[in-house]
């Protein structure tokens, strides 16, 4: 009966989800990169010339959210955003993978995200 409700709940959640629904392929996206695990596409709204959001297909609402299990998960995220900077052409200017959690960040979206930027030069600290 518990495990029922937090079944439920995890669907309600993704049903709920922007990029669960993107995922899900029913809203489009600029799909760059696609496995079993992991997609990652264009932003809307780029802030750079590459801007990319890399997402695990699984609903995790953010960083506050990820727990020791999802290691292996993460570091693929990374490796994908590695090898899209690349093909991007980014790689060797720089480029920057930014996490945002929770308001005070800036958060807008709750599925965990990596923004990958590049294509131009970035200030420090962040505003
Ligand atoms: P954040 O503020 O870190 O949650 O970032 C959310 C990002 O998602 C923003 O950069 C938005 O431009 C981007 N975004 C929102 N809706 C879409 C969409 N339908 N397709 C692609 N990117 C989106
Ligand atoms: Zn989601």
């Amino acid at each position: 009966m518990f495990f029922d409700a937090v079944v439920v709940f995890a669907k309600k959640d993704s049903m709920d989800c922007l990029f669960c629904r993107i995922a899900k392929r029913e809203i489009p996206a600029d799909i760059v990169f696609e496995n079993e695990r992991v997609l990652a596409f264009r932003d809307i709204q780029p802030q750079a010339p590459v801007h990319l959001l890399i997402i695990p297909k699984r609903h995790i609402a953010g960083l506050n959210d990820i727990t020791k299990a999802d290691d292996q998960l993460l570091g693929e995220m990374l490796n994908v955003a590695r090898e899209l900077a690349k093909k991007e052409g980014v790689s060797t200017d720089g480029y920057r993978v930014a996490i945002n959690c929770g308001a005070n960040a800036g958060q807008a979206v709750a599925h965990l995200h990596y923004h990958v930027l590049g294509g131009r030069k970035f200030t420090w600290p962040p505003g």
